[in-house]
């Protein structure tokens, strides 16, 4: 997708930015994928990653993070996780077909576990596909406990401590721009665009590649639908993804767990305070 291209097709979306359209959890809840109008998403194809990192380094710009060493391969060592100065990170996986390299960040879900769980809607469901969080985080966690990809972090280190995460570029979004991670790959391993065409289109390239690709596409359907959908030529598994996570949206089963257990809903925050207050003095 172009830039015109994505202006003209963004159009509506920042007119309803501007209404201050977002999914409350309970939306989000109650919307399953299809009703919802449109969302955006991007395509990871990870036959195409050169894991040259340069996505890395275009978030760390993008959100002013401290910038990564992308010269250095060494990091490929280890797999690395996010964290609340690092977006997106690229793990290298030694599979039967060889190096591959997976770029991950949060997936956008279409029926965000996150945004159900957050006491106090700090985490939003925008239509446009962008999970993103607000000021008023207070820092409860229960988002980083309902996330089935493990992708809120927490800023221990900070004395207004939020959460952070990949926010799909939503402050780039609205001025028309695509997210940085997906301008900055030199091998289109990333393709932004309507979720519904970037879907058409992996199904599409597994069509004409049968040997390729394993045939599935993930975040297709796990959890609900994701906004952003990966290819692989190896099984899922054998680069980091989780195979036991089904079709049902998280919601379904935190909400449910979290207002089924009141005790643990109303102490959670202060029990996580309390632990972090207790680390916090072990440090010092
Ligand atoms: S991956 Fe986790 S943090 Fe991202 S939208 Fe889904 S539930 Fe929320
Ligand atoms: S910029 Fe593209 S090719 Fe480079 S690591 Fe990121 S996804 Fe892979």
């Amino acid at each position: 997708m172009d830039r015109r291209e994505f202006l003209k097709t963004i159009g509506i979306g920042i007119g309803g930015v501007a209404c201050g359209d977002i999914l409350t959890p309970s939306i989000v809840k109650a919307q399953n994928a299809f009703e919802v109008n449109e969302f955006f998403g991007v395509l990871v194809d990870t036959t195409r990653c050169i894991g040259c990192m340069r996505c890395e380094m275009a978030c760390a710009e993008a959100h002013n993070l401290p910038l990564p060493d992308i010269s250095n391969d060494s990091v490929f060592e280890k797999k690395r996780n996010t964290t609340e100065t690092r977006w997106t990170v690229v793990n290298r996986y030694e599979t039967e077909k060889g190096k591959i390299f997976v770029k991950q960040q949060c997936m956008h879900c279409n029926q965000p576990a996150c945004v159900a769980a957050c006491l106090v809607k700090a985490m939003k469901k925008r239509k446009e596909a962008h999970v993103t969080w607000d000021t008023n985080c207070i820092g409860c966690r229960l988002c980083m406990v309902s996330c089935p990809f493990d992708m809120p972090k927490f800023e221990y280190n900070s004395p207004f401590p939020k959460i952070q995460k990949c926010n799909l570029c939503w402050d780039r979004f609205q001025e028309g721009k695509l997210p940085a991670c997906v301008e900055a790959c030199p091998v289109e391993a990333l393709k932004f665009g309507a979720r519904r065409d970037i879907l058409d289109e992996a199904n599409s390239r597994i069509f004409q590649n049968p040997h390729n690709y394993v045939h599935r596409v993930y975040g297709g359907h796990e959890v609900g639908g994701t906004s952003y959908i990966y290819l692989s030529a190896v099984p899922f598994e054998q680069i980091g993804f989780r195979g036991d996570l089904g079709t049902t949206p998280y919601p379904e089963f935190t909400t449910g767990f979290l207002y089924a257990v009141p005790f643990v809903f109303v102490l959670w925050p202060l029990i996580l305070l309390g632990m972090n207050r207790a680390t916090r003095r072990e440090e010092d």
